[in-house]
């Protein structure tokens, strides 16, 4: 069965949903603000990665496409990874800063 992944217009929050045939795309709705205006995520590359995978597969020293960080789920791949590379801790705010910036429609939202 398929898995697609959508983008919510509302939030811009991306989800993920198991597809049955049954069901059709526009019945979709968005789990966190039950917005019912999603885009198709079109990124065979990253689809299904997890975020170690990504991390591993990023390369730091070859830049990435225009459209890499359309997939807000890159944002952070490459201070985590340089971190990574440089053995520095970037904190335990982090994650949470990263978050904030996969997730944020206004720099407002960052709230930092
Ligand atoms: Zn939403």
């Amino acid at each position: 069965m398929p898995i697609y992944e959508y983008e919510c217009q509302s939030c811009r929050r991306i989800i993920s949903r198991l597809i049955l045939k049954k069901e059709k795309k526009k019945e979709v709705q968005c789990a966190f603000c039950g917005g019912n205006r999603l885009t198709r995520v079109l990124s065979p590359f990253v689809l299904h990665k997890t975020e170690s995978q990504r991390l591993q597969d990023f390369d730091t020293h070859t830049p990435q496409p225009n459209n890499f960080y359309s997939d807000r789920r890159n944002i952070g791949l490459w201070a985590k990874k340089r971190a990574k590379e440089l053995g520095a801790d970037l904190g335990a705010g982090f994650e949470e800063v990263v978050e904030k910036a996969r997730t944020a429609r206004t720099p407002e939202d960052l709230n930092l």
